[in-house]
């Protein structure tokens, strides 16, 4: 478990809160992710190491859902999206973590995975500077959908 790249940075935040942290929610931190052209990313990772949904409590899964539900909604008022996209993958880090792409009608590739744009970025340093780019500063972005989350009534811990 300490070579889960999740399980050191959940451990790291113990110590002192990640600056990409939007959101620590019970179950789990909600993260401004780096592809910002989606703007409003963000990754969602579970506090327990898990690999797969079964492998949770229903109790804390349930939880979870709720928590994967108050971000997205966040999210969405906080950029007004067309709609959200929900990935739940974890083939390179298999530590439970949804990531929540906000997709936008400006997006010539609003019918394709955001992966594809991505995969381009990693072999391209135009495709990846402009797959980083939002349109206002990480800062900005991280406070609105904070914010939002404190009008939701979420709780955090
Ligand atoms: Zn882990």
């Amino acid at each position: 478990m300490n070579s889960c790249p999740f399980c050191l940075k959940i451990q790291t935040l113990a110590q002192q809160l990640a600056p990409d942290c939007v959101w620590e929610f019970p179950h789990s931190h909600l993260f401004l992710g780096k592809w910002q052209f989606y703007h409003g990313y963000c990754v969602l990772v579970t506090k327990t190491h898990a690999r797969e949904l079964f492998d949770l409590a229903t109790e804390e899964r349930a939880a979870l859902f709720e928590e994967l539900t108050l971000a997205a909604k966040a999210i969405h008022l906080a950029v007004t999206p067309l709609k959200m996209n929900y990935e739940l993958l974890g083939n390179q880090v298999p530590h439970l973590h949804w990531h929540l792409f906000p997709r936008f009608e400006s997006d010539p590739e609003k019918l394709q995975p955001a992966w594809l744009r991505l995969a381009r970025a990693e072999q391209d340093p135009h495709a990846l500077a402009q797959a980083m780019a939002g349109p206002e500063t990480p800062e900005k972005t991280r406070a609105r959908i904070r914010n939002q989350l404190q009008q939701l009534g979420a709780n955090s811990s």
